[in-house]
């Protein structure tokens, strides 16, 4: 169940500011609070969907690839492409998803090691 008043929908209805880098039909950009690299930028799509597996069951063909060139789009006028970027979407618990708004994390401007780092023990 989606819950409207989650961050980042009070974020897209502008009722709490944010430092965006791009927006349009399907997806507003905008840079992380507490950020994890010298770049990251998550990119939401502008339809209430919780997470990536409400958004890949739920939203529609046009919702989906306009979202995904977004965050194509995000990435290449940060400068990232030729450095390299990765993204990242938590689902649930044990992905640690913080806000239940489905999200894209757009990560660069730095060596960002080899993919995740795991919980010791
Ligand atoms: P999650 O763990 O859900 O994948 O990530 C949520 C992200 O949202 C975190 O990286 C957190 O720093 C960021 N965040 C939480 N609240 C705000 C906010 O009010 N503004 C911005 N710009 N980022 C936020």
């Amino acid at each position: 169940m989606y819950d409207p008043n989650n961050i980042f929908a009070k974020i897209l209805r502008g009722e709490i500011p944010c430092d965006k880098v791009h927006e349009d039909d399907h997806a507003l950009a905008f840079h992380d609070i507490n950020p994890q690299a010298p770049v990251h930028v998550l990119v939401i799509p502008k339809g209430d969907y919780v997470s990536m597996a409400d958004f890949s069951d739920r939203a529609t063909p046009e919702e989906i690839a306009g979202f995904f060139r977004a965050v194509g789009k995000v990435a290449r006028e940060l400068g990232l492409e030729e450095g390299g970027y990765r993204i990242l979407a938590n689902h649930g618990a044990n992905a640690h998803q913080e806000v239940p708004h489905f999200h894209v994390h757009v990560f660069g401007g730095t060596q960002l090691g080899r993919m995740i780092s795991l919980p010791k023990g």
